[in-house]
């Protein structure tokens, strides 16, 4: 099969031709229709992330068919259609598995970092880690739902009931976790790079009733604020921007240093925290509500040879919605 791989951190993807992965007993064998680039994938390549494989097919924001089984699966058929999300696997036993809190597993694998992922022809993937896919969606546009939908949904979560919402950086989950928060009822206050008025444009569009400069303040305070965007030093500009007792929710996996900030920006009971990962809870909870909700992907369809062109774009923030590899 025809897979794009990195051999090592900071080098381009390489194309490769891989025998075909094999089914485990409880993995199915998928044909990739459709792989979506997240900006966790750039900070592998970009080595900010400490544990890939090597050598690693990446993506995590697969949608494809079974199209092989292993001995013991059973919860899809040859030829159903599946997405496959960033949480891979985990243990079931460790104090977090218990908890419900399956997202910090101490032991959990994670797709396209700890076990090869959609960036080729075919992957395998658990089973009991993949989901249906509404009809609804086809299946360039179901994609960046895996990631950018599923942790943007678990990060809007974290802001508990906020009408007032600030989103920090209008890329591929913001745009998604915009019309789910509007259709929720809520305010959007988008902030992007300073003079960025194509992505203030595209926020606009997606329903925030402001967009601004990220140095800006807002023109009132926020509930919550959602920072998407890699970038520490959002977090006191975010901190600040917030009301008494509001939340700032990190939702990436990986940021820049965040400077020091006077206590008085935290003080006030406003609360400071981060995502890391999902539960298949949150997956099936925001694909049941994607499409209730009518939430649609905006997408720039790449061939698979063009992933290094699809990392370079998403790295340089010229894309609106998400960057999506077809094999
Ligand atoms: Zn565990
Ligand atoms: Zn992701």
């Amino acid at each position: 099969m025809r897979a794009q791989v990195l051999t090592a951190a900071r080098r381009p993807l390489i194309a490769a031709e891989l025998p075909a992965p094999r089914p485990e007993p409880r993995q199915v064998l998928i044909a990739v229709r459709a792989c979506a680039v997240c900006r966790t994938d750039l900070h592998v390549v970009d080595g900010e992330l400490a544990d890939p494989k090597l050598p690693l097919v990446l993506g995590h924001e697969i949608i494809g068919t079974v199209v092989d089984r292993g001995d013991a699966a059973e919860r899809f058929a040859v030829g159903d259609r599946v997405g496959v999300p960033w949480l891979g696997w985990t243990c079931g036993i460790c104090d977090y598995c218990r908890r419900g809190q399956e997202n910090l597993c101490d032991r959990a694998r994670f797709t396209g970092y700890q076990i090869n992922g959609g960036y080729a022809e075919l992957t395998v993937a658990d089973e009991r880690y993949c989901f249906a896919i509404d009809r609804r969606y086809g299946d360039v546009e179901a994609a960046p739902l895996m990631c950018a939908g599923l942790i943007g949904y678990r990060t809007l979560g974290m802001a508990g009931d906020a009408r007032r919402l600030g989103i920090y950086g209008f890329g591929a989950a913001a745009h998604i976790v915009a019309q789910v928060a509007r259709h929720q009822g809520r305010r959007i206050f988008a902030f992007t790079r300073p003079g960025d008025a194509a992505a203030q444009d595209f926020a606009r569009s997606l329903g925030a009733e402001w967009a601004g400069d990220s140095t800006a303040p807002p023109p009132e305070p926020l509930d919550a604020a959602l920072i998407f965007a890699p970038v520490g030093s959002l977090v006191p500009a975010a901190l600040a921007a917030t009301r008494k007792g509001g939340t700032v929710v990190c939702g990436g996996i990986h940021m820049s240093d965040i400077p020091a900030f006077p206590y008085r920006i935290l003080w006030e009971e406003r609360v400071l925290r981060s995502v890391a990962n999902l539960t298949r809870r949150d997956a099936e909870e925001f694909l049941g509500l994607a499409p209730e909700a009518g939430v649609r992907t905006e997408t720039v369809t790449y061939q698979l040879d063009q992933a290094n062109a699809a990392l370079g774009d998403l790295r340089s923030g010229a894309l609106q919605g998400a960057a999506v590899l077809v094999p």
